[in-house]
């Protein structure tokens, strides 16, 4: 069925406690994280009883929490892995850790099961955001966890949250030195989003908290590009920048319409054009698995249309859209009007004509909404 590399993405859905600002799918209850690592592994069996041994480019444990599984759940899962698939020589395998599970011990152990990429929820290492978000590790914890992730695996991303009320710039460029000055390869960095159903979102409604303003939400972008950039990392996402050859293939895959099989519960994955979920419920996800059937709650064909509008989306954001190769793709031919809106983004320094792709700058990526719905509407007629 499959003979290209695609990509493996797990969600582990635990936390220590969950985050006021955070809507993935996580629970706090550690106890039941074995019976979900065997239900797991039955997915896996079930999922991959009609597959063609793929080989995989990439494997994610995203979450949640990942650096909750002890090595001997994570061996299991690595066993169940190598048995249904190969890997590609140089296959990037990431796990997501937050500072309070980083355990030297337990980074040993994963770095013998194959991971070579490390990801840490840092957040801020400013103590009045962190207590503001709600994230239960110090600023020393969090560069504890960081000097003993770059000396194990080298390739260490950390996660940072910008706009965050009371935040400064002094305190934002403080937080991305310390950052810089543990080793780490890769950064990325999110201005805090109230997500519907959040008890951050609950307490916007409620006039507690207020969204930081545009214009101050704009300057702790542009510094945190420019640290970046004279940190010698390459901004190849929106919100992403990594030493050059080190971006996250993982998230490249995804960001390329690639194809990746997705485990565990709210899990999406890409398979044959189609996009699928599971179950956003453990109970329910391990009650389906036990009953034989696969955890599945929805799927959606990507049709031309969808590939079209997703292809635009998804490369525009990342490190460049390739016209030509959409062109030829997809047989549209760009009317004047849409290399008129080119020139005119490019003239304004928005866009960087860097053949075959069309990449969005700096100060494009910080209007990449707006410039996606242009080249929708220019590109689909
Ligand atoms: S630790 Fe991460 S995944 Fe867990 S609740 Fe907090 S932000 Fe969400």
């Amino acid at each position: 069925m499959l003979s290209k590399s695609i990509g493996l993405y797990i969600h582990f859905p635990f936390c220590t406690k969950k985050c006021y600002y955070c809507d993935f799918y996580s629970i706090t209850e550690l106890n039941l994280i074995e019976k979900f690592t065997n239900s797991l592994l039955k997915e896996m069996d079930l999922r991959f009883a009609n597959f063609k041994r793929p080989s995989l480019s990439s494997i994610f444990f995203g979450g949640g929490t990942p650096s909750l599984l002890n090595p001997k759940q994570m061996e299991k899962i690595f066993e169940k892995i190598y048995y249904y698939c190969d890997l590609d020589d140089n296959a990037e395998i990431s796990v997501e850790c937050n500072p309070n599970s980083a355990d030297i011990e337990n980074f040993k152990s994963y770095k013998s099961l194959g991971v070579n990429r490390l990801s840490i929820g840092v957040q801020s290492f400013n103590p009045e955001e962190l207590k503001f978000l709600q994230r239960i590790h110090s600023p020393k914890e969090a560069i504890y966890a960081l000097e003993q992730a770059v000396a194990t695996f080298g390739n260490v991303n950390a996660d940072f949250i910008y706009s965050v009320p009371g935040q400064t710039l002094s305190s934002l460029i403080s937080t991305i030195n310390t950052a810089l000055s543990t080793g780490i390869t890769h950064l990325s960095a999110y201005s805090l989003i109230f997500e519907e159903g959040t008890g951050l979102y609950n307490a916007m409604k409620m006039g507690r908290v207020r969204p930081a303003e545009d214009e101050d939400d704009a300057n702790y972008y542009n510094i945190l590009v420019e640290l970046m950039h004279n940190a010698g990392f390459n901004h190849y996402e929106v919100s992403n920048y990594a030493k050059p050859g080190l971006e996250c293939r993982h998230n490249l895959n995804y960001w390329h319409c690639g194809e990746y099989v997705a485990f565990g519960p709210s899990a999406h994955g890409y398979l044959n054009s189609f996009r699928y979920s599971n179950v956003r419920d453990l109970a329910k996800y391990t009650k389906i698995i036990d009953s034989g059937n696969m955890p599945q709650d929805y799927q959606e064909h990507i049709d031309l249309e969808k590939q079209i509008e997703e292809r635009i989306f998804l490369e525009l954001r990342a490190d460049g859209f390739d016209l030509d190769n959409f062109c030829s793709e997809f047989e549209i031919q760009p009317k004047n009007e849409f290399f008129d809106y080119v020139k005119t983004l490019a003239n304004g320094e928005f866009l960087l004509i860097d053949k075959p792709k069309l990449r969005l700058s700096d100060k494009g990526y910080y209007l990449c909404d707006e410039i996606t719905i242009n080249f929708l509407k220019l590109l689909n007629k």
